[in-house]
């Protein structure tokens, strides 16, 4: 499936991704991320299921799981090109680009996660800096004191 300027394919990082078909200067829109909006907390996501559900502003959810809504293969990175922003008018958010993104890029983004649920969501994004879990950024200093007090050294 593919919209104008995306398209859905294998990804290195999990699953499906939205990979870029044409370049994007930064700022630009790359695609809307529809969904079901809702006012309460949704129930704890299932681990090791891919998830849909995103907070984008405080005490509000977004269910993007619907198939009409191909912005939602857009994986999760530590470094992620493009950024989830609220068009308040539209009522949903948009993925739009944080950088140049060059054709047949993947698109990511920062899915925001806490620290309790990123203990069940690993991340593969491969870059440099990836923290191992799915978690959102200003948590990932808390995450690391974590990690390294809770593993054994050797
Ligand atoms: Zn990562």
């Amino acid at each position: 499936m593919s919209t104008a300027g995306t398209e859905s394919k294998p990804s290195p990082i999990s699953g499906l991704g939205l990979f870029a078909t044409r370049g994007f200067m930064a700022g630009e829109r790359i695609a809307p991320y529809g969904g079901v909006r809702l006012n309460a907390p949704p129930d704890v996501r299932t681990p090791g299921q891919p998830t849909f559900l995103l907070e984008i502003e405080p005490g509000l959810w977004l269910d993007g799981s619907a198939s009409d809504n191909p912005a939602r293969h857009a994986n999760h990175s530590c470094l992620p090109n493009a950024e989830l922003i609220l068009d308040t008018t539209a009522g949903h958010p948009w993925l739009v680009a944080i950088g140049p993104i060059a054709a047949t890029e993947e698109i990511t983004f920062d899915y925001g996660f806490s620290l309790a649920e990123s203990l069940f969501h690993p991340c593969k994004c491969g870059t440099k800096d990836c923290v191992g879990r799915i978690i959102a950024t200003p948590l990932r200093p808390a995450l690391r004191r974590h990690l390294r007090f809770s593993r054994r050294r050797d």
